[in-house]
């Protein structure tokens, strides 16, 4: 009698349940200075199943203390623009790549950002195959220059590459485009900036099939700082 083979298990299960185990892992994880400063890690928002990934540069003082990215000032900003992009709610993941918050709100050194890249990379491979099916479009938006510097893996100028589809490890479509964050701060041409990122993840948008309501009104849309959360 031959030993029969185990059945394998669907991707359905198997994907979630490494996006699990990957998570919890994150949730121990020392792998560099940050650890010893955070209160909980911050791993991602939004379902793994969804089109877009938005990948950030870290968590802030709020992220930090809700073990969720993009829920401060900068992410209501964010979700507002998304959702005017007519990108659906339900289509949007959120990360970041370091997973602990630096002190102040620095940066993230060099050394920290190559320590959680594996992290960040595994994590980016199974959100790319757990979309429901294998033939629709998968698009991360890299946010700000540290995002696409670790998207890329080369150093860039923000201000001349964003607007400009380029691919993540050759396979998935990255759009790059400012930090929200970036957006928040007064300075001389901070709306053109700001609809110069209404206008790339409106690419986006169109990229994965739907239309925000700045495109269905045909008109350029300017977008007001929300209130509310700090
Ligand atoms: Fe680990 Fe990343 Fe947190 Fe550093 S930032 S302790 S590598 S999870």
């Amino acid at each position: 009698m031959t030993a029969g083979r185990a059945p394998s298990i669907p991707d359905s299960k198997r994907l979630p349940l490494l996006m699990r185990r990957l998570q919890k892992r994150v949730s121990r994880c020392t792998g560099c200075d940050l650890s010893e400063t955070r209160q909980r890690t911050v791993f991602a928002r939004g379902s793994q199943l969804a089109s877009v990934c938005f990948v950030g540069e870290a968590p802030g003082a709020q992220e930090d203390a809700q073990g969720k990215p993009f829920v401060g000032r900068a992410g209501a900003l964010l979700d507002e623009m998304i959702q005017q992009a007519g990108v659906p709610s339900g289509e949007a993941y959120f990360c970041n790549i370091v997973k602990c918050r630096p002190p102040g709100n620095r940066r993230p050194r060099t050394q920290e950002v190559a320590a959680c890249s594996d992290h960040l990379h595994e994590q980016l491979a199974i959100w790319a195959r757990s979309h429901a099916s294998a033939s629709s479009k998968r698009v991360i938006v890299a946010l700000g220059k540290t995002a696409i510097e670790a998207l890329l893996e080369r150093r860039v100028d923000v201000g001349a590459l964003r607007g400009q589809w380029k691919l993540y490890r050759g396979r998935v479509l990255l759009m790059p485009t400012y930090h929200p964050s970036f957006l928040l701060r007064p300075f001389k041409s901070q709306q053109r900036s700001r609809q110069q990122v209404a206008d790339d993840l409106r690419q986006v948008a169109a990229e994965i099939g739907f239309q925000g309501e700045a495109q269905r009104a045909r008109r350029p849309r300017l977008y007001a700082i929300p209130g509310g959360r700090t």
